[in-house]
């Protein structure tokens, strides 16, 4: 009996719990075929004069029956599913025969072709589905089929959205910068498989248009003086959501853990009893520098780098060219802190960068040093969101060329995260 590769087969799922099946052969093949069937719950036995010791282990364990012996007709009585890998094609060419007279399915391993049935590449995705992948007789395209499917799968590109079913959960998710490239596997597929997503106002918001129509959207965003919802408010929602038996995905910008609130939405979720886990993402303290080309640490420029909120004093950070001072939100004490740092003895031509909107079409590079970047700020109308750069390693962004001392270091030799090609800049002059 031979097929061929257009003759149309006809999947089938089956339910092998309890269900004897007969396996010849006891080798490498064997094995890897008799994992997926145990797993399945099969009653296994295997007929083989020597087996592989994973096989044999199995067999001492009980998982499994092995008759150390050769194949005899008779070993397909009272089977529904025969499977053989001897390595002999003559002797899976018997089994087959014999199988087929029995009208019992068998796999045949050394030819696909005489194989009454086989088993396609299969992938078990975290919501509980299987994707099973035959190529007609051809598993190397089965499994790179399969594998690309799994991927899309992992990547949150397949619409895996589950019924609801059980109790609800909170994942708190990192979404990077914005760009929406810049977010986690897994924090993609998480939102790809949410019932209710709470959206900040930063963070990957192309993301959200691509969401099913039934997923409900609830904007928490805050800008500064316009706080659409408060941190209550917020936790409140998330509790709400998840109580109601939702998936709910908080998507925050950059990093949950930093300056995101994400711990106090997390103990409040724990809290009221719902359950919570906390997906990384990355930061916009170390990207936004990266997108306009400054590294926060570089061999030879600074071996560390502080980070803070610009809403605090900044009398306890290093205050050192060479240790690299990062600030988030302090567009609106700029001018307060550059003074402080000087007061501490930070030199004036300290190189200061203030990158606007970092990852986005308008994003803004602006250059400047610590003496007279506030002033610069306020005359060309600097916003949040920003993150502020300050430190020696800021000469090594291509948007100081020109404008600060270059550092011995040559720029090229920086890679930057998305380079000026995909943004534009408006690098103002320096002032003075
Ligand atoms: N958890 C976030 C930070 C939240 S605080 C993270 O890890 O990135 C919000 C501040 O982050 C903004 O005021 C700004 O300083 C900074 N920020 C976040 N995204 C930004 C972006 N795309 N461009 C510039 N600054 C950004």
């Amino acid at each position: 009996m031979s097929a061929s590769a257009s003759e149309p087969i006809h999947p089938l799922a089956l339910r092998l719990r309890g269900k004897a099946v007969l396996c010849v052969g006891a080798g490498k093949v064997a094995h890897r075929r008799l994992s997926a069937l145990l797993e399945a719950g099969a009653r296994i036995t295997v007929i083989a004069p020597a087996a592989v010791p994973e096989i044999r282990a199995l067999a001492e364990s009980g998982a499994l029956t092995w008759r150390q012996r050769g194949y005899e007709p008779g070993d397909l009585e009272g089977m529904w599913l025969a499977h053989t890998a001897t390595g002999d094609p003559a002797l899976d060419a018997r089994v087959s025969q014999d199988a087929e007279e029995r009208r019992i399915w068998c796999i045949n391993a050394a030819d696909a072709q005489a194989s009454s049935a086989w088993t396609p590449a299969i992938t078990r995705t975290s919501e509980g589905i299987t994707i099973a992948v035959s190529a007609g007789g051809d598993p190397r395209r089965a499994a790179g089929l399969r594998n690309a499917i799994a991927l899309a799968a992992d990547t949150g590109l397949l619409p895996l959205r589950r019924r609801r079913t059980g109790p609800g959960s909170v994942a708190l998710v990192g979404g990077g910068p914005g760009d929406p490239g810049l977010i986690t596997v897994t924090g993609r597929r998480l939102l790809a498989a949410a019932d209710v997503v709470v959206a900040d106002r930063l963070g990957p918001r192309a993301l959200l248009r691509e969401l099913d129509p039934a997923v409900k959207i609830i904007e928490v965003g805050k800008a500064p003086g316009d706080h659409l919802a408060t941190q209550d408010q917020i936790n409140e929602v998330l509790v709400r959501e998840a109580r109601a038996g939702n998936r709910v995905v908080r998507l925050k910008g950059g990093d949950p853990f930093v300056l995101g609130r994400g711990g106090e939405e997390a103990d409040y979720c724990r809290a009221h009893g719902v359950s919570v886990e906390i997906i990384s993402g990355v930061t916009s303290a170390i990207s936004v520098p990266a997108a306009a080309g400054i590294p926060v640490t570089h061999r030879g420029v600074a071996t560390g780098f502080s980070m803070a909120t610009g809403h605090d004093e900044l009398c306890e950070l290093p205050a050192r060219a060479d240790h690299t001072l990062v600030l988030l939100m302090g567009v609106g004490r700029l001018e307060r802190n550059t003074a402080t740092l000087l007061g501490r003895g930070l030199a004036a031509d300290t190189p200061v960068a203030i990158i606007e909107r970092g990852y986005s079409p308008d994003q803004r590079v602006t250059i400047g040093d610590l003496g007279t970047i506030a002033a610069t700020a306020t005359r060309i109308g600097v916003a949040n969101p920003a993150v502020i750069v300050i430190g020696d390693v800021v000469r090594l962004s291509p948007h100081a060329a020109g404008i600060l001392e270059p550092s011995q270091q040559p720029a090229a030799a920086v890679p930057h995260a998305i380079d000026a090609r995909r943004v534009q800049h408006r690098v103002p002059q320096p002032v003075g």
